[in-house]
């Protein structure tokens, strides 16, 4: 059987591959997924067929334990959730990978070489580290932690203390040191420091800090390959490591972040005393008939989803106006921001699931020299990303961050329930403006009426 296992490891490593090309688009983004989950597959078989491999029984105990968490968290978690589920997903991984440098590590003896003893220390300080980061990470997205960063004086000093302690006792494990109290000191720093990375961030730099960490748990196992000797492992790990960097680096740029702002920077603190100013300001208000009549009317609309979208589920009556739009003659577009929603292309998966054409679909940098032409911007359910403040306030949270310039087009319409801040939790210049009608009520009802309106119009 081991003769055959590097073909079958070559399989799983192209169905890698191939998944992440095809993951990059949401034409492919199906299929994508498909052949990552038969890699994998693959990759499952092919290990439970080695020679090593003796007994069953634990292994089928283990995925029956993990089957019974991960199938009930998968269905019962909502869309709206997906990136405390990665943050608990990430949490799960790394704690295995981790636990497995540990196994090893006890399991070796004597003393493994200075290789494989510094890819286990890299395996498990990143293993570990990861592990109670995603699990803040997740406490702040459920909101079960309080999302705001929570800094004191010299946290910096204390977190590079803590992580630079582990590093030593990581390095001195590798030179061959093998004390008793080593090793879990070393865990506990580990630990410790992934407690103390995430819990001065804000909940508005998550994205990056999940793709971050989505990051370390891939470089954790592609050690953990060095150190069981198991090409896929390093294969896969690579991947996942370069992958999440990549995202990470996308979404600093498209917040106009950088990585040591977005780690040290204890950005994200909620304003509350904006929102208490807000409610003073006066707005003009519309309803679905003004509203869908002045749809109708226009030649170009474009159409900002965001976070409330999501909630709402309005991606299908949005389906529905478009297509009566559409048939009336009006050119409808609708702009992507990087991070709409609450993960990375949450806007797209959810508009390709009610089968909104994806030439219809323009990101940020294609769309935002349209919209001074465009006669209608329509805010579905986005505050952040469309906030004006962002390039004229330099003190705001979110000073810099690129925006769609829905501000720009001639009426700009915002569909939401009331006042309230977006996930930076700051007041939005965009709703004061003369051209702009706020459109207040849930998402998926206001569309609603607004396609009744349409419909019966012609
Ligand atoms: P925001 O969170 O800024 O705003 C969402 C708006 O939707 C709110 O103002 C809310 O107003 C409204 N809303 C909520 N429910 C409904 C509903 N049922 N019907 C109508 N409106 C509703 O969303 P954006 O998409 O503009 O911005 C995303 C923010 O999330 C950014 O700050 C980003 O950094 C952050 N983020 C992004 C992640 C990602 O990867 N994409 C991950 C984590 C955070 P009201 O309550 O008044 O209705």
């Amino acid at each position: 059987m081991d003769a055959v296992l590097p073909f079958i490891y070559i399989l799983a490593s192209v169905g890698f591959v191939l998944a992440m090309k095809w993951m990059n688009h949401p034409s492919t983004a199906r299929r994508g997924v498909i052949i990552g989950e038969i890699g994998m597959l693959l990759a499952v078989i092919g290990t439970m067929l080695r020679m090593e491999v003796v007994e069953y029984q634990w292994i089928f105990i283990a995925l029956a334990i993990g089957s019974a968490i991960g199938v009930p968290l998968a269905y019962l978690m909502p869309m709206t959730s997906v990136p405390q589920l990665i943050a608990i997903s990430h949490a799960f991984g790394a704690l295995a990978s981790a636990l497995i440098g540990t196994a090893e590590y006890y399991k070796i003896t004597p003393t493994p070489s200075g290789f494989v003893m510094g890819a286990l220390s890299a395996e498990t300080l990143l293993g570990f580290l990861t592990t109670t980061a995603s699990v803040i990470a997740f406490g702040k997205l459920q909101e079960i932690l309080p999302t705001r960063p929570i800094t004191y004086k010299g946290q910096n000093v204390v977190s590079f203390i803590v992580l630079g302690g582990a590093v030593v006792l990581g390095v001195l494990m590798t030179a061959g040191m093998a004390d008793p109290w080593m090793y879990p000191t070393f865990a506990v720093a580990s630990l410790l420091f992934g407690i103390l990375l995430v819990t001065p961030i804000g909940g508005a730099d998550m994205p990056t800090v999940i793709a971050l960490l989505n990051s370390s748990a891939g470089v954790s196992a592609c050690a953990m390959g060095f150190v069981l000797d198991n090409r896929l492992l390093i294969i896969a790990g690579a991947l996942n490591g370069t992958a999440g960097l990549l995202l990470s680096i996308i979404m600093c740029k498209a917040m106009n972040r950088s990585f040591t702002n977005v780690l040290f920077g204890a950005f994200g603190q909620v304003q509350v005393s904006t929102g208490g100013a807000a409610a003073q300001r006066p707005v003009r208000s519309a309803t679905p008939e003004e509203a869908a009549a002045i749809l109708d009317a226009s030649s170009t609309v474009i159409i900002i989803p965001g976070y409330g979208m999501a909630v709402a589920q309005a991606q299908y009556k949005i389906r529905e106006m478009y297509d009566l739009l559409t048939r009336h003659g009006v050119n409808v577009k609708f702009a992507i921001h990087p991070v709409a929603g609450r993960m990375p292309g949450h806007m797209n998966v959810l508009l390709a699931e009610a089968d909104i054409p994806y030439d219809k679909l323009f990101e940020m940098e294609e769309i935002n020299g349209e919209f001074p032409n465009a006669d209608v911007a329509l805010v579905v359910g986005a505050n952040d990303v469309v906030n004006p403040l962002a390039r004229s306030d330099k003190d705001s949270p979110i000073a810099g961050m690129p925006i769609l310039d829905a501000d720009r087009a001639r009426t700009v319409m915002v569909i939401k329930r009331g006042m309230s801040p977006g996930f930076a939790g700051i007041d939005n210049e965009l709703y004061y403006m003369d051209k702009t009608l706020m459109l207040f009520g849930d998402a998926k009802g206001f569309v609603s009426s607004i396609v009744k309106e349409l419909g019966s119009s012609h």
